[in-house]
């Protein structure tokens, strides 16, 4: 099993448990600020600083927090540094015309993921900061609705849904979500670009969630999109915004996505993949038959088998 360990700062602590609002653990350990559950992977947050990712999923768990880190802090037993690969953005990336792309949905239990990727033109730039868009991590839900629907007139954008009937069918046949994710962004970089002709990019930007050799090979079956330059980098949203807009609409979608679910499931559908997420699986269940997990939910998380205990404990069939 997979251990990282992050050194970061007090907000930067704050900012995760915020962050994983809906996937915090009920048990606080002695010493610690919260504790997480996300698809295979298990976080803690010390007072200390050190913020502990285990399982599976760990690394790329951590990665997302990994330019957050304290450079001052020494005696954390394992860091993810900030790696500077052939792939990273150059220093004045901020001032320049740039497609982003993020994702959002991967760690949680019910929704689709759904990919985003969004052309912002350096002439632009200023507006969008006048608009609010920024880190989502740190807007609300109403915010991130409110914000991408002016942004949607902003700026040229895609956006890709994955339902998950599709996402099983591909996960039970063997897909990776990392591929299935590098499948996403691909096709709505290429969409995007192809949109946005005769304009050219001077680059593109993706959020990234694996090492650059992992996600070219991902995609080495695939017809790649073609860009002038392509840059990786973990924090992409404080980077450019065009990430920070790709984040939004993606979240917004999300957002009006769980809306969706919950009014077809007649209960609010819960985010992230804690215990309040199990709970909604066994009432889904129960009044909508095992079978609805398959359009609902990425059957394949640890709260499937979660909720069928707690039908299991009540006794209750299915
Ligand atoms: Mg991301």
């Amino acid at each position: 099993m997979a251990n990282v360990v992050l050194q970061v700062k007090a907000f930067t602590i704050e900012e995760m448990q915020a962050y994983y609002k809906n996937s915090l653990g009920e048990k606080i350990p002695p010493g610690s600020v919260f504790t997480a559950k996300v698809a295979q992977c298990n976080i803690t947050a010390y007072k200390s600083g050190k913020v502990l990712f285990q399982g599976a999923n760990a690394e790329n768990e951590a990665m997302k927090w990994s330019t957050k880190q304290d450079a001052g802090g020494t005696s954390a037993p394992k860091k993810v540094s900030v790696k500077q690969h052939s792939y990273s953005p150059p220093a004045n990336i901020g001032q320049l015309s740039i497609i982003g792309s993020d994702e959002v949905g991967t760690g949680d239990y019910f929704g689709p993921i759904t990919v985003a990727a969004a052309y912002v033109e350096s002439s632009k730039i200023p507006l969008l900061k006048e608009l609010g868009v920024r880190d989502s991590k740190n807007v609300k839900d109403p915010e991130i609705l409110q914000i991408a629907a002016q942004l949607k007139h902003a700026v040229p954008f895609t956006l890709l849904s994955l339902d998950n009937v599709k996402y099983n069918a591909l996960q039970s046949k063997g897909m990776s979500q990392g591929k299935i994710k590098a499948y996403l962004h691909n096709l709505a970089l290429k969409k995007l670009i192809e949109k946005i002709q005769p304009a050219i990019a001077d680059g593109v930007l993706i959020d990234q969630f694996a090492k650059p050799d992992v996600f070219f090979g991902y995609l080495k079956d695939q017809e790649m999109f073609q860009a002038k330059n392509i840059y990786l980098s973990t924090g992409g949203e404080s980077i450019h915004v065009s990430v920070a807009a790709a984040s939004i609409i993606a979240r917004a979608a999300f957002v009006k996505k769980f809306e969706e679910l919950s009014k077809e499931a007649g209960f609010v559908i819960p985010k992230g993949a804690g215990p309040l997420v199990d709970q909604a699986a066994a009432k889904l269940i129960q009044t909508k038959g095992i079978a609805s997990l398959n359009t609902f939910t990425k059957q394949h998380f640890a709260n499937t088998e979660k909720a069928k205990k707690i039908l299991q404990k009540k006794g209750i069939s299915y």
